[in-house]
């Protein structure tokens, strides 16, 4: 048997992942993914589009000063400025990567650029010589691909590769391609484009139809030699290729796809987790492979046969994604043992940080007696996401709550805002309704509540309650708030605070 392929798994949940609508990362939580993914072994990690925003700019350049192992890539349009601004934001990379965007189709050539398919041509090997004087590793993507014209598409690549793309990327911009469809373009390219060999074939799949993940494998099956993908395929839209789909489905089926990846795929559940966490877009229940119902199973005759063998009903283990709940802290861990499992999780904290997050593990193994890694997670994101004292306008003193079966919800809540005590009162449908209502009665600013998700993070009544919460100020802009507590309504009173205090504080998002 011919030796398996070995193909790239380029990751940009940081860059097309961060683009999900209703998806923000703050910049630590940027850092903290790319370590993640550096420790996945993700061979490409795309980091932002500097020349789009400051913190695209700050998060290529600071994942470029961190990351030593995998290659970092950002995006620029193909022309100088955005080139400029990408080369040096990627100027302390080790393994620095290029990626070069222009759009090929003619719909986006006539309405959205207005140049002739010959213009067309010359930006792209402008671009592509102009990037490399910063780096010879250069990817060059024909923006539409799928809905060019497949000569003129052969065209622009045997041109760019010429002028110096070392990768050339195929995407699927509006996730329009049908699988077999997809299969011929690589084919084709490979077959009519003379100098192919001299550049890897990536693929770029979005989901609008679903096939994102069965469009980049049958690329595959037919010689692409790198994804690219994010992490619960989230992105623009319907999002990109699942990251974990297609790890599993290139490990379960190697000898049938004879391809393989680097990835460290133990990995995979702990960083779908957290991104999920991070960017507040829930992963399904069903999804595959991460999805919490993916290794669960309902019918009795099926309950069965995993019992007698686990194969019987499973293809893969759920072990190898490393999904098995670890115990790693109890009551009698002190702040080292916080301290070494946050620094491997690629917390960088603060002194006094480690020190609440220590004070609350303890708390919580007084009471749940068993701390997992997801606890630990959760109470660091809760610790860093909380802004500086200063920062906040409110501060909570107390909620009182009545509730019972047979009387209307009652909450009291007491703030401090700007440094005057207020007492809030207010009934609801439910206790976290009255105590939101208890709050906005004396909160003078407009602040609308857009989202409220809860989430518990561990089994059992006793298990930490998950609050995120999603707010809008009077102007328009949104914010995501969390917090978490061992008491629902506590959480999300609490959530709620952080929220108005986002939203309320003058400069947008503070960390
Ligand atoms: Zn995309």
């Amino acid at each position: 048997m011919a030796k398996p392929r070995k193909i790239k798994i380029f990751d940009t949940t940081l860059r097309d992942g961060e683009q999900s609508p209703g998806a923000t990362l703050s910049h630590q939580e940027k850092i903290i993914i790319a370590k993640h993914l550096e420790k996945m072994n993700v061979d490409i990690i795309e980091a932002g589009f500097p020349i789009a925003s400051e913190d695209d700019f700050k998060a290529v350049r600071d994942i470029s000063k961190e990351i030593k192992k995998s290659e970092v890539a950002g995006l620029a349009r193909v022309v100088e400025k955005d080139i400029d601004r990408l080369a040096k934001a990627l100027e302390p990379a080790k393994k620095p990567r290029i990626h070069v965007v222009l759009a090929t189709s003619p719909i986006h050539r006539e309405f959205k650029l207005k140049k002739s398919p010959k213009e067309i041509i010359q930006m792209g090997v402008a671009g592509v010589k102009y990037a490399s004087q910063f780096c010879k590793n250069i990817e060059f993507s024909p923006e539409d691909a799928s809905r060019t014209e497949t000569a003129f598409l052969y065209e622009v690549l045997e041109k760019t590769i010429e002028a110096g793309a070392t990768t050339v990327n195929i995407p699927d911009t509006v996730g329009y391609a049908q699988p077999a469809e997809f299969g011929n373009l690589i084919s084709g390219i490979i077959e009519n484009v003379p100098n192919i060999e001299q550049a890897t074939i990536s693929v770029h799949c979005h989901n609008d139809l679903g096939l994102a993940v069965s469009n980049s494998l049958e690329a595959v099956r037919h010689g692409a030699g790198q994804v690219e993908c994010a992490v619960n395929g989230i992105g623009e839209r319907a999002g990109n290729a699942a990251l974990e789909e297609l790890a599993m489905a290139l490990k379960t089926r190697s000898s049938y796809y004879s391809a393989e990846t680097n990835l460290n795929l133990s990995e995979i559940y702990r960083v779908s987790q957290m991104v999920s966490s991070f960017t507040g877009l829930l992963v399904q229940r069903n999804k595959a492979v991460v999805g919490e119902n993916a290794f669960a199973h309902e019918s009795g005759i099926h309950q069965h046969g995993v019992l007698c063998k686990r194969e019987a009903y499973e293809i893969m283990d759920p072990k190898m994604i490393g999904k098995e709940s670890e115990l790693v802290l109890g009551k009698h861990s002190g702040k080292h043992a916080v301290k070494s499992v946050l620094k491997e999780m690629g917390y960088g904290l603060k002194e006094n940080q480690v020190e609440e997050i220590t004070s609350r593990i303890k708390a919580l193994a007084d009471k749940q007696k068993r701390v997992f890694r997801e606890d630990i997670v959760a109470i660091a994101n809760d610790v860093t996401d909380q802004m500086r004292e200063e920062d906040k306008r409110i501060v909570l003193e107390e909620v009182k709550i009545f509730t019972g079966n047979r009387v209307q919800p009652e909450a009291e809540v007491s703030l401090k805002i700007d440094g005057k005590q207020v007492v809030g009162k207010a009934k609801g449908v439910g206790p976290v309704d009255a105590s939101a209502k208890a709050i906005a009665s004396v909160i003078s600013e407009k602040v609308s509540l857009k989202e409220y998700n809860l989430k518990a993070i561990t089994g059992g009544t006793d298990a930490l309650a998950n609050v995120v919460i999603k707010v809008k100020n009077s102007r328009g802009k949104e914010f995501l708030a969390e917090a978490i507590n061992e008491d629902v309504i506590m959480a999300s009173v609490e959530a709620i605070i952080n929220g108005y205090n986002k939203a309320l504080f003058k400069e947008g998002k503070p960390k």
